[in-house]
């Protein structure tokens, strides 16, 4: 079966860089599967898991916002923050969901209201991943 090259990047570092048989994105659009020689894209992702694909195995990173970009040679996607499930620390994503839930139910702008929505969900998202 023919595999492509997948990275996935961060500011910080590269998380990961390996040849798979598939990727499953959450795009804003809905769930994409990226097999070889799919058709070159950029599309903007979700807070959501990311899902790959490789002979037996499956590996799933809880990946934060950014976008994919599917080239002719490889596919990158960029995110602010991905973390593979084996190093999510789920204390901290636990104390991170309660410190966002406290903020949605106090007294606050938008803005704040909108920031404490998105630790929300990378929160569940990364716990979500842990539990596979
Ligand atoms: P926190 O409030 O705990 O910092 P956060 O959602 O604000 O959570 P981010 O800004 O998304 O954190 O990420 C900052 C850095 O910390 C990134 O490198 C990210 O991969 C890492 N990180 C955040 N939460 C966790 C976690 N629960 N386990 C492992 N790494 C994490």
């Amino acid at each position: 079966m023919s595999t492509f090259l997948l990275e996935i990047v961060t500011p910080e570092r590269k998380v990961y860089a390996e040849d798979v048989d598939m990727v499953i994105v959450k795009g804003t659009e809905g769930e994409m599967g990226i097999l070889p020689n799919h058709v070159p894209l950029v599309t903007p992702l979700n807070i959501a898991p990311v899902r790959i694909k490789k002979g037996r195995s499956e590996e799933v990173l809880a990946v934060n916002g950014g976008f994919v970009e599917v080239r002719k040679e490889k596919v990158v996607i960029l995110a602010e923050s991905a973390e593979l499930a084996g190093d999510i620390d789920v204390d901290r994503a636990k104390a991170a969901k309660q410190r966002a839930e406290q903020r949605l139910t106090g007294k606050q702008d938008e803005y704040d209201f909108r920031r404490a929505e998105l630790a929300l969900q990378r929160a569940m998202n990364r716990l979500g991943v842990k539990q596979g």
